[in-house]
């Protein structure tokens, strides 16, 4: 079966593994099994033993109990085993190896028992809900392990060894690929989808019909803590859909912010906009703002106090509690947008008359000298927001970039724009 290669492999070592077992060439797979048990046992590290030692004795015994790979390894030593026929790997965990050996059934648990997917729920919540905090109920429908069976599918919680894998769940087939190679290949049984055993039509359990699981539906209290952020995780450990041999995943909820008609979030601190008219920004104002605990707050300027276009205030410990610190609070940063009068509100004399309460050195005008030097021009109305869309900085960019070789006049317009 594996003589194609074996011109290519040189004669090596093919004693070693008995002589660390302890055992004669000949020795019988009951001779070996006993041999490496008490060498196992003797040699264990939780006994104190040599870790070294007790690796070299699973290596040895996992080769010289398979009986394929004590052919190879009889024939060509260790180097047959790497030369990659039949698959003959020795990595295994030697402790895996040793459980195995003293219960064999600890493998097909270890095998089995798969972690099970998380599910991940998206959570809306309005900024509301973070300052405040909140419970949401959620009802939400999963896969349980039927309860009638306990998961085991069958009335008599008997299954049948699946004939198809012999209980494994796993099916290898082997396949040359020449020059004596032989490729295995590992796949999910077909006949028990892995899960290794069938259950005969009449033991089937009625309510899941022998498919273990059945759906539940739930509600769930999910806290919103004051303060939590855009993107947080609230997390209800193993309660995901359950699955035979499988440890349940997670719930999770991830929380969405609604965007809030008045208020911005940044970290600990609150964003709102507030527009006064001229007279207010000059001459003083006050506002009730209503927070997001429905609290009335009264916002008011300062005697004499002017607020100029785009400026901003804060109020301290009215912004968002801190996650788990609740009782501190960032800032309430207020911003303010002063409305001016429309044209052709003020009269003549009345446009005189502020002139005289604003300083009168502001109005500054030209003489007939500096007049007769400049050229006449026109103010037309435009929305630079729209004028900026209209020209993306990009082409200011490549106008510049070319600049060079194209004509010299676009670069004075550039610095125009960008004033
Ligand atoms: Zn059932
Ligand atoms: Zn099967």
């Amino acid at each position: 079966m594996f003589g194609g290669f074996g011109h290519a492999a040189r004669k090596s070592d093919n004693t070693k593994y008995y002589g660390v077992l302890g055992v004669p060439k000949s020795a019988s797979a009951d001779e070996l099994k006993k041999a490496y048990k008490k060498a196992a046992i003797k040699n264990h590290p939780d006994k104190g033993g040599d870790p070294e030692k007790f690796k070299e004795l699973g290596q040895a015994y996992e080769v010289l109990s398979d009986p394929e790979k004590r052919e190879i390894y009889d024939e060509y030593g260790e180097d047959g085993l790497k030369e990659g026929a039949g698959g003959g790997s020795t990595s295994h965990n030697p402790f895996d190896l040793f459980e195995t050996f003293l219960n064999p059934r600890y493998r097909s648990h270890v095998r089995r028992q798969k972690q099970g997917e998380d599910v991940v729920h998206t959570l809306k919540v309005s900024l509301e809900d973070l300052y405040n905090g909140t419970t949401k109920k959620l009802s939400l429908s999963r896969n349980i392990l039927c309860t009638k069976c306990k998961g085991k599918g069958s009335k008599s919680g008997n299954s049948g060894r699946c004939y198809g894998c012999q209980g494994t769940g796993m099916k290898i087939t082997t396949r040359s690929i020449g020059l004596g190679m032989i490729q295995q290949m590992q796949h999910i049984c077909p006949e028990c989808q892995g899960s290794g055993e069938v259950i005969s039509e009449r033991d089937k359990c009625p309510p899941c019909k022998g498919k273990k699981i059945t759906q539940e539906k739930k509600v769930m209290d999910v806290h919103v803590e004051k303060g939590m952020e855009h993107g947080e995780k609230i997390l209800f450990e193993g309660q995901a859909d359950e699955a035979p041999d499988t440890i349940t995943g997670d719930i999770v909820f991830v929380l969405q912010l609604k965007e809030h008609a008045k208020f911005k979030r940044k970290f600990d601190d609150l964003y709102v906009e507030h527009t006064l008219n001229l007279t207010e920004a000059l001459c003083g104002f006050q506002f009730a703002l209503t927070h997001l605990d429905g609290r009335q707050l009264l916002v008011k300027s300062n005697p004499g106090e002017v607020i100029k276009p785009g400026q901003s205030k804060a109020i301290n410990d009215e912004g968002m509690p801190h996650h788990q610190r609740p009782f501190i609070k960032g800032k309430l940063y207020i911003h303010f947008n002063v409305e001016f009068p429309d044209s052709g509100i003020l009269s003549p004399h009345q446009s005189q008359m502020l002139q005289t309460v604003l300083d009168p050195r502001h109005s500054k005008k030209l003489t007939d000298m500096e007049l007769d030097k400049c050229e006449e021009t026109t103010l037309h109305d435009v929305n630079i927001e729209d004028e900026m869309r209209r020209k993306p900085r990009q082409q200011y960019r490549e106008a510049y970039d070319e600049d060079d070789e194209d004509d010299e006049e676009s670069m004075p317009r550039v610095q125009c724009a960008q004033q």
